[in-house]
């Protein structure tokens, strides 16, 4: 008898086994079988024949023991595969925060051992601001959304015009005499659907300058007035925000990070007075280079796209100059003044 009913828990081992069920399913069937006898040699009085011929209850209870603890141990290693299996797919799952097309898009970024994939988030995570989409706002434009900054604001209350088109390069002919910031958000998804864009069709002032500059990472001054750089100047220092700042004039141009709350200067401690009228010329009084913009406003776009990746040094307390006439670049410091009005405590 014993020898029978141990055949058919061993048929019905392979036969579960053969019909495709999992080996938990499979030894929860067995232990089932071998409980329901003990349960039932437990029941029965010792003096049963049934009991006699199974030989008693104590066999079949060290039986059902050790089935049982196969058992337990078996579905105790699987809810363990399963819990590593949950942090391989976050982590699967971190990894793919980039679509397919994203990494492909990106990926000679992410190669660059100083950017990698972390820098490349970074990047997507971020948000600029740019103020002035002229020519220096235009390559920078250019390469924050091809790089795939997060969100692109620009602000300008400028209209395309004929004169503007020699380097303001985003612009093409046809959209003569409309707004800037519209046609260069149109640039802009050109460029990379995946930017989010903001246009504020208006002047930057005071009272507007510091709400609008708490919603970005970087503010970037392409801007091409001082009364403009010293209102943005004193936002992004009371913001604690890195301002890249960018000018231009005829053949020269120079670049510079500005963080006082990074002990670097602000934009006044190195210019604390606007030039004296008519010192520097303005494009439309002086004229310029065509590609002069797209040099510095490049520079712009990697001292912003070095913030933003943590990346390298910056151009903070240093300021980057460029002749382009004679081919000639120099860098001269730039400290931060204790008198300054804006910066000083
Ligand atoms: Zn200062």
């Amino acid at each position: 008898m014993i020898v029978a009913i141990l055949s058919f828990i061993i048929f019905a081992w392979f036969l579960t086994g053969y019909l495709g069920m999992s080996r938990n399913s499979r030894l929860g069937i067995v232990f089932a079988m071998f409980l329901s006898i003990l349960l039932s040699l437990l029941v029965l009085a010792e003096t049963n024949s049934f009991s006699i011929t199974m030989g008693g209850w104590a066999p079949w209870a060290t039986i059902s023991f050790l089935v049982g603890l196969v058992f337990l141990f078996q579905l105790f290693i699987k809810i363990l595969k399963n819990k590593s299996k949950d942090h391989k797919s976050n982590d699967n799952e971190k990894n793919d925060e980039f679509s397919e097309h994203e990494l492909e898009r990106y990926s000679r970024h992410i190669i660059l051992k100083e950017i990698g994939g972390l820098g490349q988030r970074r990047i997507k995570d971020s948000s600029v601001l740019i103020l002035g989409v002229g020519g220096l706002g235009s390559p920078v434009i250019q390469y924050l959304a091809a790089s795939g900054v997060g969100t692109i604001g620009i602000i300008d209350d400028d209209k395309v015009s004929l004169s503007n088109l020699q380097r303001q390069v985003i612009y093409p002919t046809e959209q003569l005499g409309e707004q800037k910031v519209f046609s260069a958000t149109e640039a802009i998804y050109k460029l990379n659907s995946n930017v989010n864009v903001r246009p504020y069709n208006r002047r930057l002032n005071a009272e507007i300058a510091e709400e609008i500059f708490s919603e970005y990472d970087v503010i970037v001054d392409g801007t091409d007035n001082f009364e403009t750089r010293y209102i943005a100047n004193a936002a992004a220092t009371k913001t604690n925000k890195p301002l890249v700042s960018g000018a231009l004039s005829q053949w020269e141009g120079q670049v510079s990070v500005f963080a006082p709350h990074q002990g670097g200067p602000c934009y006044a401690c190195v210019f604390p007075k606007p030039p004296k009228e008519g010192a520097v010329l303005t494009c439309a009084e002086g004229g310029v280079f065509s590609p002069l913009p797209g040099v510095i406003g490049s520079f712009m776009a990697v001292e912003t796209l070095k913030i933003l990746t943590q990346s390298g040094s910056t151009l903070l307390g240093q300021m980057f100059i460029y002749d382009s006439l004679n081919g000639e670049t120099r860098k001269i410091k730039t400290d931060r003044s204790i008198n300054c009005p804006v910066c000083s405590d």
